[in-house]
């Protein structure tokens, strides 16, 4: 293996982007995952960022955006029928992944060969490390109450205005080994067009993290998760405007740390605002062709920086 490229990701926006870099640099991929959305649901270890780019990248990932293809619910069905209240869905081989992994975790493995071992499973030559071993949850404060990440998501239907987001156990948190290596080796570094707040900040928030990441030779550049200005999915808006950062990739360069982690910006706007090098593609990730483009324009670009 020559030196890693390394791809900080959430789930749908960095899930496309690694799949796309599988295409470019096979097995010399590595994908750092964040692990704040976790949660131990029906027995099962339940890692919905680390699992969406593992399903991406075996290609097994279903058309309306998380899970396996073609999976089956007999066991939510089942669960329903006995009276529980099943807010959480996960298909039935997917709970299967979940309960394999709870039961290594049982077993002693880190999370780091938990998932690695999911990933191999399901035949992916790179590599899907999560952000820490140890467990960081993303909690949200809305209408006056803190829930956990998911429950904010599918209960609360992700309604905001969001008033707080905390991370809990950050202070027992660091970057597995695995990780600071591929860092430290990396030829090029590029965070995923993910939710900036609650997918990138907290992989940035582990601590160590932001260290390793400036340590590294790599360039690290960003690809912006606004198209036309616009979000693609998911609640990145009232999470940007809780952080107070503008809805552009300015604001999405400012939510890193702007220069100081940053060397270069990939977005389909002229000017990200801080002085950095641009470079100005279309970012959406539509097909495998544009999922394959954007990785390559990006991965180009960051060596050009190193250069
Ligand atoms: P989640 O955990 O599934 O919400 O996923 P992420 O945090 O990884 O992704 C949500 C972000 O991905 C949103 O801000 C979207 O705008 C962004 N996103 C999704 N698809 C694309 C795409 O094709 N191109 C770009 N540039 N951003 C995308």
């Amino acid at each position: 293996m020559s030196r890693p490229v390394v791809v900080l990701a959430g789930g749908t926006g960095g899930a496309k982007l690694a799949r796309g870099m599988l295409d470019v640099v096979g097995e010399d991929l590595v994908v750092v995952a964040n692990t704040g959305d976790d949660v131990e649901l029906y027995g099962g270890y339940v890692a919905p960022d680390p699992d969406l780019v593992t399903f991406w990248l075996a290609d097994r990932i279903d058309a309306r955006g998380w899970g396996l293809e073609g999976d089956t619910f007999h066991v939510m069905d089942g669960l329903r029928e006995l009276g529980e209240e099943v807010w959480f869905n996960l298909g039935d081989r997917d709970l299967a992944v979940c309960l394999l992994r709870a039961r290594r975790l049982a077993e002693g493995a880190r999370l780091t060969e938990a998932i690695g071992e999911v990933a191999a499973s399901l035949g992916v030559r790179a590599r899907v490390l999560p952000m820490s071993d140890a467990p960081v949850r993303t909690r949200v404060k809305a209408r006056d109450a803190w829930h956990d990440f998911q429950a904010f998501m599918i209960r609360e239907g992700a309604r905001g205005p969001v008033q707080d987001v905390a991370w809990d156990g950050l202070d027992d948190a660091a970057p597995p080994p695995e990780v600071l290596d591929a860092l430290a080796s990396a030829r090029a570094i590029v965070i995923g067009p993910s939710n900036p707040v609650i997918s990138i900040r907290p992989i940035l928030e582990v601590p160590g993290m932001v260290d390793a990441l400036r340590a590294s030779e790599a360039k690290v550049v960003c690809v912006s998760p606004l198209v036309g200005g616009e979000v693609v999915k998911g609640p990145t808006g009232p999470f940007m405007a809780w952080a107070g950062f503008s809805l552009d990739a300015a604001g999405v360069v400012a939510s890193y740390g702007g220069a100081s982690l940053v060397d270069g910006v990939v977005c389909d706007e002229a000017d990200a605002g801080h002085d950095l090098p641009v470079r100005q593609i279309d970012t959406l990730m539509a097909d495998a062709d544009a999922r394959r483009r954007v990785a390559a324009s990006a991965l180009e670009f960051a060596e050009a920086l190193a250069a």
